[in-house]
């Protein structure tokens, strides 16, 4: 038995839809501008970017509709709705072919960002990490098992106190999950409970305290947050 000098930290999990089992977080990795229509609303040419990652901690998670508290040092608390892809089984150099059955599951999730801090860091060459992976930057819906789920098409949307601020659909993004998995895949080899945020499409905009967050993908589910 090992033993440690403090207790281990609790492990970070969703919940599972229809399930009293939970999926064990293990890593969050996210797509920074993976629809056309948000590159270009952030400044950026969609047509010519590989992929790109950041990072938030496995603990970020906020699950089962649970408020999600307005973060310090910022003015400019933003929306980003997204496919959350769950891994079931790891592996590396996986082949775009193969990577669909690498997905456990998928979920709604929302990519809870400091506009100002990121914005700066892009400005100074600064990493990112202050402005994405901050504490409870992530609320997620429940998981749902990949069985009979289509991650290439299907209605993402989200709404801000009942009014839509973000509409697409899955078909928009520019990397495709499938391909999202190869291409991370090289970078690191994915392990069970790595959690991939798939990129958000346009309409991102400010949050503020008291308004409440409602995002569905087609075929997958919900994800709510009260932001207080
Ligand atoms: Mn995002």
């Amino acid at each position: 038995m090992v033993s440690y000098v403090l207790p281990p930290p609790p492990v970070a999990a969703i919940p599972v839809k229809g399930s009293d089992a939970m999926f064990p977080v293990r890593r969050i990795f996210c797509v920074g501008r993976n629809y056309a229509e948000h590159a270009i609303e952030m400044g950026s040419d969609p047509t010519r970017e590989p992929p790109f990652y950041f990072t938030k901690p496995a603990d970020a998670v906020v699950t089962n509709d649970a408020d999600m508290p307005y973060p310090t040092v910022t003015k400019s608390l933003h929306h980003e709705m997204e496919l959350v892809v769950a891994i079931g089984t790891g592996g590396k150099n996986i082949a775009v072919g193969d990577a669909l059955k690498h997905v456990w599951g998928y979920c709604c999730g929302l990519d809870m960002t400091r506009r100002d801090i990121q914005n700066e860091a892009k400005k100074t060459g600064r990493p990112w990490d202050m402005g994405k992976g901050f504490d409870k930057s992530a609320p997620m819906g429940l998981l749902v098992p990949a069985a009979g789920i289509d991650p290439a098409k299907g209605k993402i949307e989200l709404k801000v106190n009942g009014k839509v601020t973000q509409t697409s659909d899955l078909s928009k993004l520019i990397w495709s999950v499938a391909e999202v998995i190869a291409n991370l895949s090289e970078l690191v080899e994915l392990a069970p409970g790595d959690l991939i945020m798939t990129g958000t499409p346009e309409g991102v905009a400010a949050v503020q305290k008291g308004d409440v967050l409602e995002g569905m993908v087609e075929g997958v589910g919900e994800v709510k947050t009260k932001i207080v």
